[in-house]
């Protein structure tokens, strides 16, 4: 394949601090370690993608200009560390939304693996050479179907559960995975 590898990105408990339904800038707080690993990937040349589900805006619990808001101030955060994100794609959508122009079934909402394929077609990313790094079961889930790596951070990380589809790697921290990660595209871990 030609595309460029990528680290694709669960957005809220990956690459953010959890929160329940973030919709604010102020909610969105980066994790901590993060900056050293994320421009080493960038330096070896993967491209960096947040896929994040907000059902949120289905729900009607804020607006996608304050999604925009949000991710805006994200961007920011992250060049304040000297990192570029090379996209950022959101699923809209939740079949028991209120809005009801959002509250359908598709194909992006994760485990689904829509945002992954967009993300792969607009920025010619090399899914088989990439991974998706998330906090939750659909992140794995999503990952795999769209041919990719999985990392699985946080406290699902330390119960491994049956019933659900493994990862390739798990780390306590998402700075970890993504050292770990970075060590396995051939930089320095
Ligand atoms: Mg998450
Ligand atoms: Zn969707």
């Amino acid at each position: 394949m030609n595309g460029r590898p990528a680290v694709l990105l669960d957005r809220d408990g990956t690459l953010t601090e959890p929160r329940h339904y973030p919709s604010s800038p102020a909610e969105l707080v980066l994790q901590p370690g993060i900056g050293a690993p994320l421009r080493g990937l960038r330096e070896l040349g993967v491209a960096l993608v947040v896929v994040t589900n907000q059902s949120g805006l289905a729900r009607g619990l804020f607006t996608p200009q304050d999604l925009d808001a949000m991710h805006r101030h994200l961007r920011s955060r992250l060049r304040a560390l000297g990192v570029r994100l090379d996209g950022i794609y959101h699923c809209p959508h939740h079949p028991d939304g209120t809005v009801p122009e959002l509250a359908v079934r598709c194909r992006c909402r994760k485990p689904g693996p829509g945002l992954l394929l967009r993300a792969a077609e607009d920025l010619h990313l090399d899914l088989a050479r990439s991974w998706m790094v998330g906090d939750f079961a659909s992140d794995v889930g999503a990952g795999r179907r769209a041919g990719c790596r999985t990392a699985l951070v946080g406290p699902a990380a330390a119960e491994p559960d049956p019933d659900s589809p493994a990862p390739d790697l798990r780390a306590p921290t998402t700075a970890r995975a993504l050292e770990l990660i970075a060590g396995a595209f051939g930089g320095t871990p």
